[in-house]
C-alpha cells in the first residue's frame, strides 16, 4: 500500500521503516529539515536498534522517501498517519498544536484529491480528539465530508523505545479505532501481517486504550516503588516481594522493578494529560495523581540514601547513565534531571556519562553538568556515584573497579548491584528499596 507518515520522530520513523520493510511505499514528512536531510541519507535522527540498516536499505531501493512537503505525501498515499508529538501544557493538559498543524496541512492537501484516503491518528491523544478535533479540521480545510470523501481513524502506537523495531514486527495487540467501514477495511488489510489479536473499536475507545494502558503501567511502577520504600524501613526484601507478587498471573512480574521512578516521552506526559482530561470531564483521577506524586518523590530517595553517608555540598557526584532507560538516547523526563537539580541545590557538582544519550543529555541536563566519554574518566576524581540508568555495561562493574577509581560511595537507583557484596568489598553501597 502507499503510506504517508506526518511527523518523523520515534513513532513516525519506526512505523514508516517497519511498513516499508513489509513492501509498502512510504513517504515520511517532517517540518524539521535537518531530520529530513538525515533520513534521505539513510541516517536515523534517533537511536533505535536495527533502524539504521533497515532505513539505509529502504532509501537505496527508494521504497521510502522523506520530505517537508505534506501535499506530496498526501498525493502519494492511500493512508496517512499523523505521528506528531503531543506534549504537555504547563498545567499537564495535552497540547494539540502539532496535531492541529498536521491536520490542517493534510486537510488542505485532501482538497486536491479525488481518491478516498484515510487519515489515521497514531499520536497519543485524549479520548474524543480524533472525532471532535481532527475530523472537523480535515473537513474544514478539505471542503470534503468525512466518511464519504475521506476516512478518519485512530490507531494507537504501543512500541517501546529501545525495542521499537521488534515491537513493530511482533506487536502484542493492534487496536483499530474507526468511524467508517472503508477505513476499517483499509487498516485491516494493512495490518494483515500481524500475528496477534486485533481489537476493533471506535476512535475514542482506541484513544482511551492507549492512555489507560500507559497509566496502568505508571501506577504499577509507583506502586512497587512505594512498596520498596516500605520494605527498606520494614526489613523486607523487595526483590522477593516483587517476585512473589509476579508469580500471580493476574499481576505478572513485568513493571514490578523498583527504582528512582519512571520518565520518558510517554508515561509522565500521558498520565498528566489523562488526569487533566478527566478533570475537565468532571472525574477526579485519584490513582493517577497518586502515581505522579510517588514518581516525583522517588528520585529524591537516592539523595536521602546518599545523605546517610555524606553532605553532598561541595562533593562531585558521578551519574552512571542519564537516559530515561537503557537502549535509548531519549532524555525526555529522565529522572536524572530532577535528581541532578536536587543535588546541585544542595551544593554538589554533577557529572555524567551515558553510552548513547550523549548529545541529548547535553541538551537536557541542568546547566553546570559535566559530561564524560567513558566510565574511567567519569569516576576518576568523583566522591560518589549514582547508578541512574541500568545500561548493560554498568552491570559488569565490580566493587574493585569503583575502588580503583577512588569511589567509595555508591547509590544504586536501579537495583543492579549486590549491596552485601559491594559493602563487604569496601564500597559503601545503598540500593534503593533495601534496608
Ligand atoms: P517526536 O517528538 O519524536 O516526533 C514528532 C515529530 O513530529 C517531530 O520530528 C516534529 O518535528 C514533527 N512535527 C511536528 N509538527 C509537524 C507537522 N505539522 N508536520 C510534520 N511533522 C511535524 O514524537 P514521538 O516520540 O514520535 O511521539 C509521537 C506521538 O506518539 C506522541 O503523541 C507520543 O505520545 C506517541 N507515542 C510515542 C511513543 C514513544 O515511545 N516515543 C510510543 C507510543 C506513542
Amino acid at each position: 500500500m502507499k503510506l504517508g507518515f506526518i511527523g518523523t520522530g520515534y513513532v513516525g520513523l519506526v512505523s514508516g521503516v517497519g511498513f516499508g520493510e513489509l513492501g509498502n511505499d512510504v513517504v515520511c514528512v517532517d517540518i524539521d529539515e535537518k531530520k529530513i536531510e538525515l533520513i534521505n541519507k539513510g541516517v536515523p535522527p534517533i537511536f533505535e536498534n536495527g533502524l539504521e540498516e533497515m532505513l539505509k536499505r529502504l532509501i537505496a531501493s527508494k521504497k521510502l522517501v522523506a520530505t517537508t512537503d505534506t501535499e506530496m505525501a498526501v498525493a502519494n498515499s492511500e493512508i496517512l498517519f499523523i505521528c506528531t508529538g503531543t506534549p504537555s501544557r504547563a498545567d499537564g493538559s495535552i497540547d494539540l498544536r502539532y496535531i492541529q498543524s498536521a491536520a490542517e496541512n493534510v486537510g488542505k492537501a485532501l482538497k486536491n484529491s479525488d481518491e478516498f484516503k484515510t487519515v489515521v491518528v497514531k499520536s497519543t491523544v485524549v479520548p474524543g480528539t480524533t472525532r471532535d478535533f481532527v475530523l472537523p479540521i480535515l473537513e474544514k480545510h478539505s471542503g470534503k465530508k468525512a466518511g464519504v470523501d475521506f476516512g478518519v481513524a485512530m490507531n494507537p502506537e504501543f512500541l517501546k523505545e529501545g525495542v521499537a523495531i521488534e515491537d513493530f514486527q511482533n506487536p502484542d495487540r493492534v487496536v483499530l479505532g474507526t468511524e467508517d467501514p472503508k477505513s476499517l477495511k483499509m487498516l485491516r488489510e494493512l495490518y494483515s501481517f500481524v500475528n496477534c489479536d486485533i481489537l476493533e473499536t471506535d476512535t475514542a475507545t482506541a484513544e482511551m486504550i492507549k492512555y489507560a494502558s500507559n497509566s496502568f503501567l505508571a501506577v504499577k511502577i509507583s506502586f512497587i516503588n512505594e512498596i520498596a520504600n516500605m520494605c527498606e524501613k520494614m526489613g523486607a526484601d523487595v526483590n522477593l516481594v516483587a517476585q512473589g507478587m509476579g508469580m500471580d498471573d493476574r499481576i505478572s512480574p513485568k513493571f514490578l522493578r523498583p527504582g528512582i521512578g519512571y520518565g520518558g516521552s510517554c508515561f509522565p506526559k500521558d498520565v498528566k494529560a489523562l488526569r487533566a482530561a478527566a478533570e475537565a470531564a468532571g472525574v477526579t483521577a485519584k490513582m493517577l495523581s497518586a502515581s505522579l506524586e510517588v514518581n516525583k518523590a522517588q528520585p529524591l530517595r537516592a539523595v536521602e540514601l546518599l545523605k546517610k553517608h555524606m553532605d553532598p555540598s561541595g562533593k562531585t557526584i558521578a551519574f552512571l547513565g542519564m537516559a530515561f532507560k537503557p537502549d535509548t538516547d531519549d532524555m525526555r523526563e529522565s529522572r536524572a534531571i530532577p535528581l541532578a537539580k536536587e543535588l546541585m541545590d544542595l551544593g554538589a557538582k554533577i557529572r555524567g556519562y551515558d553510552p548513547i544519550a550523549k548529545e541529548t543529555a547535553k541538551m537536557s541536563m541542568p546547566e553546570g553538568t559535566e559530561f564524560f566519554e567513558n566510565i574511567d574518566d567519569l569516576l576518576n576524581g568523583a566522591d560518589a556515584a549514582i547508578l541512574v540508568t541500568e545500561w548493560n555495561e554498568f552491570r559488569e562493574l565490580t566493587p574493585q573497579f569503583f575502588l580503583d577509581h577512588g569511589v567509595k560511595y555508591l547509590v544504586d537507583g536501579r537495583r543492579i548491584y549486590d549491596k552485601t557484596e559491594f559493602n563487604k568489598s569496601g564500597v559503601v553501597t545503598e540500593v534503593l528499596g533495601e534496608a
